[in-house]
Parts: C-alpha cells; sequence; structure tokens
C-alpha cells in the first residue's frame, strides 16, 4: 500500500505531494489525515497523509514512512477541506493550514509518548494479610503508616515518595500505572442563570430563524453571555456540538467560569496559558468525543468536533481573531466555512461590531439581533474633561474632576478603574544636553523605560539594556524620561491616595494563571483602585467599582490607520462598560485634548448609531472597508536600497496586471521603517472583487520575490 503525503517542500512550496511505502508495522493504523515521518532526501520531514492507494507504479522505488506522529490524531474530511480552501483564498502552502490546526505539541516532537503523563496507583495485595504484616513488622513505622492509609483508600505513587518502593518488591502492594489527562485550572461560576424577556426574546428569534448567520448587537451588561448559554443549552438537547470563541481566554476568565459552572466536563477550555501538554489532553478529549463544547481563542475554530450545530464568537470586532504570521487567516471566515459544511448557526457577539459587520447586518447578509438594555438597568454617566485647560493648572495626569471623583469613591470604600493604555513607565527616553533618543537598535522605535526591572526595552523585539542616566552621546547625566505608561501611573497614585493600586498588563501578567490571581484579587477588595491597559476593558464585571478614569485616550486615537477611530470608540466604550453593572451607580471620566472629537461625543451619548454613520461616511469618502477590500503587502530587506527596490518591482508587476478597477497606494515605508533589523515598504491595494487579485498575486507568490508578503483583509 501507498500513502500519499504532503510535505512542506520548501518555503513558498507549491502543494507538494509524494507517495510513500507503507511498512507492515504501520498497515493498521495509519489513517487519511495523518501526520507522518517521512525520509526526504538526506533527512526528515514531517507530512500529512493525504490519500492511501495501492496504484504502485512498478518502475519507481519508493522509500517508507517512518512513523505516525500520534496516530489517534487526524485530520477528518471537514478539516481536510477546510485547509484546502483556507489554501486558496490565502495564497499560502497547504500544510501550514494543516499545521495550524493541530496542537503544538505534536508539531515539536517525534516521539510519540513525550505528551503523555502517567500516573501510578497503588493499594493493598488482597491476597496477604495485612494486619498479620503490621504484627511483625512494627518497628518500621514508615511502612506501618503507609499501610493504615492504604486500609482506607487507594493512593497514587508520588504521596509516598520513594519508601513505598520496599513494599512493592515484597508483594504487599500492589501498582498499576495508567495514563491521565492533565487537571486544567479553571474556575467554575455556578450562579443561577435568569434571562429576561428581551434575553429570552432573543433566544428564541436565533433559534426559530433559518438563517445561519447572526449579528447580536447587545450593549455593554446586556447579558450576552447568559443567551450564549441558553443557546448552547439547546445545542447539547439536539445531540451536537458547539464552539465558542473569546478574543483571549487569559483576559476572559470570568465569562469562561460562567460556561464551566453550567457545563462543566463537557466543556474542553484551550487556555493561552496552558502547556502544550495540557493543550494535548483538552484536544485528545475533543477526539474522543468526551466533550461537547470547546472554549477558545482563535485556533479553537479548528477544533475537531463533529456535528456542529452552533459557533459563537464573543467580541466578534476583536483584532485577535485574525492570525498575523502564516497562514493568515481570520477565525470568522473560518467560521463561516464551517458553519456551511455542518449547517451550524454562527452567532457574533458584540457591543461595538466593526463597522463593516454592522453594515452587513443592516443590509441582512446577517440577522441583526438587539440587546438594548442593561440587567441592572443602569448606564454609567459620563463626562469629558478638556486637559488643554487643565495643564494651565499644571495638571498633566490627573484632572480635578478625576481627582476628586477618585477620592470620592475612595471615600465610600468603592474602588476605581483607571485606563491607560502604554505599558511601561515612561514612554520616551532623551538626553536634556544634546537631544539624543534612546532608540532600539534593531527597529526604528523608542525605547521604554521598565522601573520594575530597571530596563529600558523595545515593545517589538524585546531587546533589553540596563537603564543609566548617562547620555551614551555626550556622556552627562541628563537622560529624562518622557511620557506615561502604567507603572509610572501606579506609583504616582499610591503616592497621592496613599491606597493600595493594582497594575495590569502584560508585563504583570506574563506568568502562568497570574491573570486570574489578580483580577481575583481586585475581585475580593484587596486593592482599591487598577489600573491597567487595554486588557482590563473587556469581559470583568466587578460589583464593587462605581468610577473608571481614562488616561490619554487621544494616544489611541493618533494611530495611522483608518481603523483607528474604530477601535477607539471599542476601547472607551468597553472600558466604560466596566461601570454600573450591578447596583452602585457609575461614572466615566475621560480625559482628552480633543473634547469635541466624535469618536468621545457619541461615547458619552453611548450612540453607536450615529458613530456608525459619521465613520461610514469617512469610510466612503476614503474609500476604506466596507466600501472597499483591502490586500497589503510588505515587502521587507535587510537594507534599505533592496527594500526599496524589491517594492518598486512589485508595484510594476501589479500595474501591469491589475486593471483600474484595482486601486493601487505606494509603495511607501512602513510606519515603523525598520523592525527586527528588516527595512519595511508597503503596498496596498483597495478592490470590490477578489477573483482576478487572487490569481495575480499567487503568480506573484510563485515568482518567489524573496520577502513579499501577502496579507489579504489585514487588521492593519
Ligand atoms: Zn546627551
Ligand atoms: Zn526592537
Amino acid at each position: 500500500m501507498l500513502a500519499s503525503v504532503l510535505i512542506q517542500y520548501s518555503v513558498k512550496s507549491l502543494n507538494k505531494e509524494f507517495d510513500y511505502l507503507i511498512p507492515n508495522n504501520l498497515i493498521k493504523r495509519i489513517r487519511i489525515g495523518n501526520k507522518v515521518i517521512v525520509p526526504f532526501g538526506s533527512s526528515k520531514v514531517e507530512g500529512f497523509v493525504l490519500n492511501i492507494h495501492d496504484n504502485i507504479d512498478k518502475s519507481l522505488e519508493y522509500r517508507e514512512i517512518i512513523e505516525i506522529e500520534e496516530s489517534d490524531f487526524y485530520l477528518n474530511d471537514e478539516l481536510l477541506k477546510l485547509g484546502k480552501y483556507m489554501s486558496d483564498s490565502l495564497l499560502c502552502n497547504l500544510i501550514s493550514c494543516y499545521q495550524v490546526m493541530l496542537p503544538k505539541a505534536l508539531k515539536a516532537s517525534l516521539k510519540t509518548n513525550i505528551n503523555r503523563k502517567y500516573e501510578t496507583k497503588v493499594y493493598l495485595n488482597k491476597n496477604i494479610d495485612v494486619d498479620k504484616y503490621i504484627f511483625e513488622n512494627k518497628r518500621n513505622k514508615r511502612e506501618i503508616e503507609i499501610l493504615n492509609i492504604l486500609k482506607e483508600r487507594e493512593c497514587l505513587k508520588k504521596e509516598f515518595g520513594s519508601s513505598i518502593n520496599r513494599l512493592i518488591e515484597k508483594g504487599i502492594v500492589v501498582s498499576e500505572t495508567y495514563e491521565v489527562n492533565r487537571e486544567v485550572q479553571v474556575d467554575e461560576d455556578k450562579r443561577n442563570i435568569y434571562l429576561t424577556d428581551e434575553q429570552k426574546n432573543a433566544v428564541k428569534e436565533i433559534q426559530n430563524s433559518n438563517d445561519n448567520k447572526f449579528l447580536l448587537y447587545g450593549v455593554t451588561g446586556s447579558g450576552k453571555t447568559e443567551v450564549y448559554i441558553e443557546l448552547l443549552k439547546n445545542v447539547l438537547k439536539e445531540n451536537k456540538t458547539g464552539i465558542v470563541l473569546v478574543p483571549e481566554i487569559s483576559l476572559t476568565p470570568q465569562i469562561v467560569a460562567r460556561f464551566k459552572g453550567v457545563f462543566g466536563d463537557k466543556i474542553a477550555v484551550f487556555h493561552s496559558s496552558l502547556s502544550e501538554g495540557e493543550k494535548y489532553d483538552e484536544y485528545r478529549r475533543i477526539m474522543n468525543n468526551e466533550v461537547s463544547f470547546v472554549v477558545g481563542a482563535r485556533s479553537a475554530i479548528f477544533a475537531p468536533l463533529k456535528n456542529i450545530g452552533l459557533i459563537i464568537i464573543d467580541e466578534c470586532q476583536s483584532n485577535t481573531y485574525k492570525q498575523e504570521s502564516t497562514p493568515k487567516y481570520n477565525a470568522i471566515d473560518i467560521a463561516f466555512k464551517r458553519s456551511e459544511y455542518n449547517n451550524a448557526k454562527v452567532v457574533l457577539g458584540s457591543a461595538t461590531p466593526l463597522l463593516e459587520q454592522y453594515a452587513r447586518a443592516k443590509k441582512g447578509v446577517f440577522h441583526l439581533i438587539k440587546l438594548g438594555n442593561r440587567i441592572s438597568g443602569k448606564f454609567p454617566s459620563f463626562e469629558i474633561v478638556d486637559m488643554n485647560k487643565e495643564t494651565k493648572k499644571h495638571n498633566y495626569i490627573i484632572s480635578d474632576k478625576l481627582d476628586a471623583e477618585i477620592s470620592g469613591s475612595l471615600s465610600r470604600n468603592e474602588q476605581v478603574i483607571l485606563l491607560l493604555n502604554r505599558r511601561g513607565y515612561s514612554t520616551f527616553l532623551s538626553c536634556s544636553n544634546c537631544g539624543y533618543v534612546y532608540k532600539c537598535p534593531n527597529c526604528d522605535i523608542s525605547l521604554i523605560y521598565h522601573k520594575s526591572s530597571n530596563s529600558y526595552s523595545c515593545h517589538y523585539c524585546g531587546y533589553r539594556v540596563a537603564s543609566s542616566s548617562i547620555c551614551p552621546k555626550c556622556h552627562e547625566e541628563a537622560i529624562k524620561d518622557l511620557g506615561l505608561g502604567t507603572e509610572k501611573l501606579e506609583s504616582l497614585l499610591l503616592k497621592k491616595y496613599n491606597t493600595k493600586v493594582l497594575r495590569m498588563d502584560a508585563d504583570t501578567t506574563s506568568t502562568k494563571n497570574a491573570h486570574r490571581k489578580l483580577i481575583n484579587e481586585f475581585s475580593s477588595h484587596k486593592y482599591n483602585i487598577l489600573v491597567g491597559t487595554q486588557m482590563i476593558s473587556k469581559g470583568l464585571n466587578f460589583e464593587n467599582v462605581s468610577l473608571v478614569g481614562i488616561i490619554n485616550p487621544d494616544a489611541s486615537l493618533s494611530i495611522p490607520d483608518f481603523r483607528s477611530s474604530e477601535r477607539t470608540y471599542e476601547l472607551l466604550s468597553q472600558t466604560s462598560g466596566r461601570v454600573g453593572r450591578f447596583d452602585l451607580p457609575g461614572k466615566v471620566i475621560i480625559q482628552t485634548y480633543n473634547p469635541n472629537n466624535y469618536v468621545y461625543q457619541n461615547v458619552v451619548k453611548n450612540d453607536f448609531e450615529s458613530f456608525f454613520n459619521y465613520e461610514m461616511n469617512i469610510r466612503h469618502k476614503l474609500m476604506y472597508p466596507p466600501y472597499f477590500y483591502i490586500c497589503s503587502i510588505l515587502i521587507t530587506s535587510s537594507t534599505f536600497e533592496e527594500a526599496s527596490k524589491g517594492s518598486i518591482k512589485v508595484k510594476e508587476y501589479l500595474d501591469k496586471h491589475l486593471d483600474e478597477n484595482y486601486i493601487i497606494l505606494g509603495p511607501s515605508v512602513s510606519s515603523i521603517v525598520r523592525l527586527n533589523n528588516k527595512y519595511r515598504f508597503n503596498i496596498m491595494i483597495k478592490y470590490k472583487d477578489n477573483a482576478k487579485l487572487l490569481k495575480v498575486l499567487k503568480e506573484l507568490n510563485d515568482i518567489n520575490i524573496k520577502n513579499v508578503n501577502i496579507d489579504i483583509n489585514p487588521n492593519i
């Protein structure tokens, strides 16, 4: 028998299959979709079995498959087809699509047992009179202790350390080794669920509709999670399965706890802080049909569930659903594709959907369902503070108004959340003597001071150097840290209010389960103020928070990206959604130098509709999504000249092959000219119909111009 195996042939591989002989010892285990190790040239490579057949060509000499990586895991028919669709529509090689569908642990190792976890249980040998043994061996205290425990119950070997071995050797105790699943640490929230009429209607409408694509547009605090849970309960009744995607699972432990509280073991969780081994265990539970639902971030969309009835994509506006590395897929597109195959419903949920999502809902492409009321019945009250006036009073960071509100909340023993979307201590380091600016040697970007680690670091490539107040250029002690990061704000608040301040950003949450711990600590009121970056904006419910302060949202608004207004609206509206969810009335203070900007004005009125209309108008004029699609081409090289020349070549190629229906912009240098020692140029194509574009880009890919990176519908 032969197996056609897809292997990685070259970097920009063509999708290449080669036939290999299946050795006798593998013939019973091998199946289509398995990942195998095969010889190729003088090395061993990984590949996927795409076909098994016996069309042996006697004039050829075949080599043998070496091993199956994990015979229990395989890509089923649906996933194999899905990979082909991805490869065609994303212009990437097929094998990278299949690789992304399996947990990483499988990728790395050639040894099949490395990921398995074993435990050994010990119990008394029933054929031996233990009491007699105890009587005869009274002096051996540790042995007697162990035997007395074992009289009560079976035990794990590791509980006894090494002293158990002698008892096993003597045959008094018997041991048995078996494979176990690692336990995944997830909180459970078992509170009862009561649906409001609005929520009940939403559930009914989704269930009774013949449509398959829904946008559940619900204001923050309107209880989308309860709707999801109710929908999933019905999926379970129909004996079907479901996938729930959340933007980043470690950021939303409270939502996951709700699901876990209702469905318990029926849920597999793909948690970003799971070890590879833990992911492997969860994956196996899915392969063995032990779970009905999978909750996870982006890659959970590839869960090998069968008979999917429902896919929920919470916070569907999140840019985390798009993968930035090859294959550059968007999990929402994949969800629609899987929905076609399984005839499943897809529910996108958000309080601030992307413009294109909301536009599609209004056009009827998605069935629009609204949740307009908060469960608590309360919306927070807003106030915009004009920082131009405050700086005249020398208030650069905290305005008089915010100061008064913080003091008020603290005096009433209520909690405060402050959003500052910049981590680190300062945001800029420069010499006050000669004007030198500390920049990353690998990237064209300034270094950020981190007080806790006493270092200057680059947030793009991770470069780090010990901090020093001496200027490397003029050697004066004159380096000043300018700008405001979360670390500086934290220390300032400590001084000013003399209260317990918790900081939550990428630096304080890098260790396993740190996120959950910090959230639980704030939730149980061990801290009075929470300072954080955008990671605090979503999915968190704190009963005792009465005030949200937003420090310097202008920074996010000034990012050169057509989505910056939309992202800022989302950030502010999501963060302000953290107050007033329970009994306490909520207050939100926005500090800005542009108080009249339409983003702030509409956030304050909680008027997404009017923000949508205003922003759509701008998009229309500038020919951006949803009026046009976008494809971005990045050209990189280690020298500026080569990158520039390469980008001009690409532009000439596109001009030659694309007609006037395609608008080609650039080449221009990227917003960060140099990243990780590579110079970067961009070309952007705006278009309405991609049929021809894909063909042209595929050829561009194939003529193999080095360092050309194509991203269709990029996040930007
Ligand atoms: Zn200097
Ligand atoms: Zn760097």
